[in-house]
């Protein structure tokens, strides 16, 4: 499966991107900090790569450096003196985000986390940040260190990277590969828990006809009007995806044969009503037949499930379309 987190890793900090020479890991700001002060905010003060500034024990920031201004707009003065709070939006304040990050810190020493942060000028920004306390050799908390990125950028791309990765374009739904590794750990996890699981293949009927008669650009359309109506009839749980050009599949955790055959005609009666403008003030129906087949004590895998669903559907086209068939063995 395409992995959010794989795209953009945010516990990596290069030091390179710091400076020549600086070794950025957050671990050491402590050990710099505690042996050689003077040094350590001199060396911070010119960073622009990150965000890096002290909180005394209190909370009150008491040093900030130009990466941390150039990141949240807030010069030096606007922020020295002023409670780590301020750098939040007002409604991580109210559940408390700046006061439970710091206590975590207090009692495990870091904290590594992305969290919403306020920018002086435009709202807000996703912040990576890594924070850690500092403290003297007797152990007593001096205050805390933090450093932090702007990662919203880098946020959205691996978004819009993961989107592109697993949904189908034209009708946002997941892909086939998607849906294929998404309803794999369903089966998975139906089997380990021992409960039911079905699946639904949904294909339209004699839909070259209607790309033949309306042209392929209708023809899209009927596909998107039929994947916005499995979207809205689907549970929650429920995973939709597009696995052929008007073949679609759609996975039902916990739902046995009974329940399923049920959601089945649902989808069945609920596609022949949808109605899709061909142009011309003019309206065109459409309908599908379905093949469903549920999870038994001696099913392998998704691709076993798949074939007996497909010979269900195969049946329900044989059977005059507009009709569901389950599979049974
Ligand atoms: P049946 O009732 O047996 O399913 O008949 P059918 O005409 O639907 O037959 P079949 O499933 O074999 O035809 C699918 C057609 O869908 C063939 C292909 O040209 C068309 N098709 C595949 N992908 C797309 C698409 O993305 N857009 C459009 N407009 N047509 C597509
Ligand atoms: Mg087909
Ligand atoms: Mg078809």
């Amino acid at each position: 499966m395409v992995s959010r987190s794989s795209l953009y890793d945010p516990t990596h900090f290069p030091s390179a991107a710091g400076g020549p020479g600086f070794d950025l890991r957050p671990e050491r700001h402590e050990q710099l900090l505690r042996n050689h002060p003077e040094k350590y905010s001199e060396m911070v003060r010119s960073v622009t790569g990150y965000g890096i500034y002290l909180i005394d024990r209190g909370g009150l920031i008491s040093s900030w450096n130009q990466g941390a201004e150039l990141i949240t707009g807030y010069a030096r003065g606007d922020v020295l003196g002023k409670h780590f709070e301020t750098l939040f939006p007002d409604d991580s304040v109210r559940d408390g985000l700046p006061r439970r990050t710091l206590e975590f810190v207090r009692a495990n020493r870091h904290s590594r986390d992305e969290q919403r942060r306020r920018r002086r000028s435009s709202g807000e920004f996703l912040a990576h940040s890594a924070l850690d306390s500092v403290r003297a050799e007797s152990g007593e908390l001096l205050g805390f260190v933090e450093v932090f990125q702007d990662i919203t950028e880098a946020k959205q791309r691996e978004e819009r990277l993961y989107e592109r990765a697993t949904r189908d374009p034209l009708t946002g739904v997941f892909n086939r590969g998607h849906f294929v590794e998404a309803a794999a750990l369903e089966i998975e996890r139906a089997r380990r828990f021992s409960e039911p699981l079905s699946l639904l293949l949904i294909d339209i009927d004699r839909f070259k006809k209607i790309n033949d008669t309306y042209g392929h650009d209708i023809g899209d359309r009927v596909i998107v009007a039929l994947a916005r109506m499995l979207v809205a009839e689907a549970r929650k749980v429920d995973v939709v995806g597009r696995i052929g050009g008007e073949e679609f599949a759609v996975l039902l955790p916990r739902a046995n044969k009974q329940p399923a055959a049920e959601i089945g005609q649902r989808l069945r009666r609920a596609a022949a009503a949808q109605r899709v403008a061909v142009g011309g003030g003019r309206e065109i129906g459409f309908t599908v037949s379905l093949g469903l087949a549920s999870l038994r004590t001696g099913t392998r895998d998704l691709a076993e499930l798949m074939r007996n669903a497909d010979a269900a559907l195969y049946q329900a086209k044989r059977e005059g379309r507009n009709r569901l068939e389950a599979w049974f063995e």
